[in-house]
C-alpha cells in the first residue's frame, strides 16, 4: 500500500506539488492523469524517494520512507518503477538487463537470476527475444523487457511512469495488456497515463491532478465519465 500525506515538493521558488494526499491501497491500480507539468511525475518520485519531498508523509508497505532513520534502499528494493524512456542497457541481452540487479542488488546467483528472468520474460511475452540487444527490440518489446525487470526483482508494488507515450501507437496495446495481466494477479499499481481507456477498464480510481493538487479522486465512471470539475472536463475534452 502506499500513503501519501500532505506532500508538498518545491524546485526553488516553483512549488510543484502542494499538499497531496493519495492512498493506493494493497492490489489496488490508481491511475493518475493530468496536463504536462501538473506535477504527475513529481508525485511518482516522491513516492520512492527519487526526488526528497519538501513536506509531507510518505509510507511505503506501512513505513515512512520520510522517516530519517529510514533504510531507502532497502525499501526501493520493494518497488519497482518503469518509466517513459526504458533506461534499458544497451549493451547487454534482454536476459542480462533482467538479470543484473538481481545479481547486484539482491545477490542471487547467476543461475537463480537467469531462471527467474527467463520465468519474467515469458510472462511479458518476449522469450524469443532473450538474446537480442535493446537496438534490435521493438520500443514495446523494450518497454516489456523493463517491465520483466522490473518484477524480477519481486516488487510489493510498481509504479509507472507514461509506459506507453514513447510508443508507435501499434505498439501501445502489448505493453498495457501486460500491465492488465499483472493488475488482475493483484499488483499494486500507481500509474501516471494518458491512456483513458486502460484508466477508465483496469483502473480502482483515477486521481485527476492539476497546479499540483488532486482535483479529483474517485472510479473511473465518475472521473472520467461524470467529472465534477470543470477543470477535469477542459482536461478530458482536450484528450479524449
Ligand atoms: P508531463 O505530463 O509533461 O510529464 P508532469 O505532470 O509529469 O508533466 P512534472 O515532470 O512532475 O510534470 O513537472 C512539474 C513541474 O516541476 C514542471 O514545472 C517542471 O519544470 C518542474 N520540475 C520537475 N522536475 C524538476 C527538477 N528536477 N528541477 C526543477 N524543476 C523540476
Ligand atoms: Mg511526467
Amino acid at each position: 500500500a502506499i500513503e501519501l500525506q500532505d506532500l508538498h515538493k518545491r524546485f526553488g521558488q516553483n512549488e510543484v506539488l502542494k499538499g497531496i494526499d493519495l492512498t493506493v491501497d494493497p492490489g489496488q491500480v490508481v491511475c493518475v492523469i493530468g496536463p504536462s507539468g501538473s506535477g504527475k511525475s513529481t508525485l511518482l518520485r516522491c513516492v520512492n524517494l527519487l526526488e526528497q519531498p519538501t513536506k509531507g508523509k510518505v509510507y511505503v508497505q506501512g513505513v515512512e520512507l520520510t522517516d530519517r532513520d529510514v533504510d531507502i534502499d532497502a525499501v526501493r528494493r520493494h518497488i519497482g518503477m518503469v518509466f517513459q524512456q526504458f533506461n534499458l542497457f544497451p549493451h547487454m541481452t534482454a536476459l542480462q538487463n533482467v538479470m543484473i540487479a538481481q545479481q547486484r542488488v539482491l545477490k542471487r546467483s547467476k543461475t537463480d537470476a537467469e531462471v527467474i528472468a527467463r520465468e519474467n520474460l515469458d510472462k511479458v511475452g518476449v522469450s524469443d527475444k532473450c538474446d537480442s540487444l535493446p537496438g534490435q527490440l521493438s520500443g514495446g518489446q523494450q518497454q516489456r523487457v523493463a517491465i520483466a525487470r522490473a518484477l524480477a526483482m519481486n516488487p510489493d508494488l510498481m509504479l509507472f511512469d507514461e509506459p506507453t507515450s514513447a510508443l508507435d501507437p501499434e505498439l501501445v496495446g502489448d505493453v498495457l495488456t501486460v500491465m492488465r495481466k499483472l493488475a488482475e494477479e493483484g499488483m499494486t499499481m500507481l500509474v501516471v497515463t494518458h491512456e483513458m481507456g486502460f484508466a477508465r477498464q483496469v483502473a480502482d480510481r483515477v486521481v485527476f491532478m492539476d497546479g499540483g493538487v488532486v482535483v479529483e479522486d474517485g472510479v473511473p465512471a465518475q472521473v472520467i465519465g461524470d467529472p465534477q470539475h470543470e477543470r477535469t472536463r477542459t482536461f478530458l475534452h482536450r484528450v479524449l
